[in-house]
């Protein structure tokens, strides 16, 4: 972490300075605002914090219920997610807390013995080298707690407005064309509308309020898909029992009674089961079924045998319903407008796409999708952007739900196929234990891979770095940092500060030379009036404050001398111009992990990796591409007046 640019500040650094112009009195709204989120679940929330860091954007976040949630609904973590929670900078408390998940189990109906059930497979849940980070589970309410924490914090000092639900929403552009959307909101007391209603314009809405969306309806996209609803019941517990992979997360196919997948919780003893129960016809509501916490126990107990589960305590039980379902696109423009219409109410996560917890996606994807457009937004109202390229967040993430709707339509339908009674043999995988691990990169969350588009160039150097693969996340790999010698992880140099970064890998040539690919390289981004730093960066700021710079050397850093190289890989920052000295790296030679081998860059030619905002490579060009590389960023950015 950096800090002190500006001049010595005492305390915490992860507390920043309060930025905010215009604060309102506590419990008051704001009649304006720049962007106004629906909803503090994990999609609001990773919104929220991305734009809790700019103070000059005003964010309001609004909640109906009375205050943070304390326990239940998702807990499933992916690397994915623990990659972006990086970004954000408290994967570490995370990880701390959370549980890891290492091996999955499968189980299966003893032959024997149908009515009771024996291990049939354990896997290794993560695959060497996916990610740095590791499968965790933790409650949703934990890392709500952790953004709630970050935005305490943050430039803006962000806390939501709790018990205020949106009851309308309108486009309006007439009454007021810079707050184009009019929000209806109305104050609760105990869930209760209290017949207070509140206006507030806004420049962007973003729905990120659940499956039952009031902003989805108010711009009316339905979620279609399946008629009839899968149950479930789902109960985190304390319990004894001789079940000897309690500890590891299983998936129990029993011949007579159903499935349930464990989820072995945070802390060393909580428990939570996933019972699925019976498909609900259409229009059916789980509700009038009555199915109590004391049926839920007594259908995990069956589906145990012979094992014992004996259960202590109840934390959190449910009986809920889901459908596979997804709204056709993720703001209020009609597609045949796209063209000239621009959009400013979105929907994220849940409101646009519903699923089964057995993928353990819920909450990931829903944060994948206010990740990808947060600093898209940050980008527009900043004015580095035209708000047209708001278009690619429906266009991108809308891809990637149906692929998650595909995803758990298939493995919903194997979990709930009966299990071959007659088959004794170990050695064969069932069919969702086969499944499971043919998927693992899915859900992992790593498939993400954005089509070519203006935010993504087309592949046609992929061969220069190919363990980068251009449109999915920038796998990050060890490095060493030149100036102090420090171990550390590239990828993680990425925050969530809404900035590109240019990776640099120098090709292997003689680093001091002012000729070098990478001296020249710089030379030109530093001093080219057509280079994107020049045209793009604000005057006045710091160098890095929309592109951050970093090189990688092919060198050993005992090898390198930091003083000869290019001054332009030490910039000068701040009000006091202070020197950073956290722009360059070497290979991590000493853990035998060299980034140009494990990641598959060219040594002759090097290469220029570039990353988005959030974390996605958007292309890969040679060195002495300086044009392409121009001319990819002049496609999304406006140039700044210099005058
Ligand atoms: C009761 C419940 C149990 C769940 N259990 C599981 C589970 O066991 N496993 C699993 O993987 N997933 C579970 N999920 C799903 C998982 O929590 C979601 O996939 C994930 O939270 C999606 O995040 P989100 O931010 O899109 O929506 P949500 O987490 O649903 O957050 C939406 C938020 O918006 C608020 N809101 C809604 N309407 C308004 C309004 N008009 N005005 C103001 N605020 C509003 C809601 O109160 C809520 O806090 C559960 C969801 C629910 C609702």
């Amino acid at each position: 972490m950096q800090y002190h640019l500006n001049g010595f500040r005492p305390g915490d650094p992860q507390w920043f300075e309060d930025g905010r112009k215009n604060v309102c009195a506590p419990g008051t709204l704001p009649d304006k605002t720049d962007v106004l989120i629906v909803g503090c679940g994990p999609a609001g929330l990773t919104l929220a914090a991305q734009l809790a860091a700019f103070p000059e954007i005003e964010t309001l976040i609004v909640e109906r219920k009375p205050g943070p949630l304390q326990k239940g609904q998702a807990d499933g973590i992916s690397c994915r997610s623990m990659e972006m929670f990086n970004a954000f900078g408290f994967a570490e408390q995370i990880l701390k807390q959370a549980c890891w998940v290492n091996e999955t189990t499968f189980w299966k109906p003893d032959h024997r013995a149908p009515t009771t059930i024996t291990r049939n497979g354990r896997v290794q849940d993560v695959a060497d080298g996916l990610s740095e980070m590791p499968h965790v589970i933790l409650n949703q309410a934990r890392v709500h707690d952790m953004y709630l924490e970050l935005m305490r914090k943050s430039p803006s000092r962000l806390e939501p407005v709790y018990a205020i639900s949106v009851t309308d929403i309108v486009l309006s552009p007439q009454a007021d064309p810079t707050y184009p959307v009019e929000a209806t909101l109305a104050r609760l007391i105990d869930d209760v509308p209290t017949g207070e209603q509140i206006t507030v314009r806004a420049r962007y809405v973003v729905g990120c309020d659940g499956a039952r969306s009031t902003v989805r309806k108010a711009i009316d996209r339905e979620l279609i898909g399946d008629s009839a609803n899968q149950a479930w019941g789902v109960m985190d517990v304390l319990a004894v029992t001789d079940f000897p992979d309690i500890r590891c997360k299983s998936l129990i196919q029993s011949a007579f009674e159903g499935n349930i997948i464990i989820i072995p919780r945070e802390g060393g003893y909580l428990t939570r089961l996933y019972i699925e129960l019976d498909k609900l016809t259409e229009g059916e509501r789980i509700r009038n079924r009555h199915i109590g916490i004391d049926d839920l126990i007594g259908a995990a107990q069956r589906i145990f045998r012979p094992y014992h589960f004996d259960v202590k305590e109840v934390v959190w039980w449910s009986v809920y319903e889901i459908g596979q379902r997804l709204t056709d696109k993720f703001d209020e423009v009609p597609q045949a407008a796209v063209a000239h219409q621009l959009p400013h109410i979105f929907i994220c996560g849940d409101a646009c796409h519903t699923h089964s917890p057995k993928a353990g996606q819920g909450m990931n994807v829903s944060m994948g999708d206010a990740f990808n457009l947060g600093w898209k937004l940050i980008a527009v109202m900043k004015g580095i952007s035209p708000p047209d390229i708001l278009h690619t967040y429906s266009e991108e993430r809308q891809s990637v739900a149906q692929d998650l709707i595909n995803f758990d339509r298939e493995w919903s339908r194997i979990m709930s196929e009966r299990p071959e009674l007659n088959d004794d043999s170990q050695e064969n995988e069932p069919k969702f234990q086969r499944y499971f691990i043919q998927h693992g990169h899915y859900t992992a969350g790593m498939s993400v891979t954005y089509q070519p588009s203006r935010l993504t160039g087309i592949a046609t150097w992929q061969e220069l770095a190919r363990g980068f693969i251009v449109g999915s996340r920038f796998h990050s790999a060890p490095v060493v940092r030149l100036a102090d010698i420090k171990p550390v992880q590239l990828g993680h140099v990425i925050k969530s500060d809404a900035r590109w970064r240019i990776f640099i890998f120098a090709a292997d040539e003689d680093p001091y030379q002012a000729s070098s690919a990478v001296n020249r390289l710089c030379s030109y981004l530093c001093e080219d009036t057509h280079s994107p730093l020049n045209r793009f960066t604000p005057p006045g700021g710091d160098c890095d404050e929309v592109f951050d710079v970093r090189v990688i050397f092919q060198q050993a850093a005992s090898e390198l001398k930091l003083d000869q190289l290019s001054p332009y890989l030490l910039p000068r920052k701040g009000q006091y111009g202070l020197i950073d000295y956290e722009k360059i790296f070497c290979p991590d030679l000493k853990s035998g992990s060299d980034i140009f081998s494990v990641r598959g860059i060219n040594r002759a030619a090097g290469a220029v990796v570039v990353v988005r905002p959030d974390q996605y490579v958007a292309h890969i060009l040679p060195l002495q591409a300086v044009d392409q590389l121009s001319a990819f960023f002049a496609g999304f950015m406006l140039p700044v007046n210099k005058g």
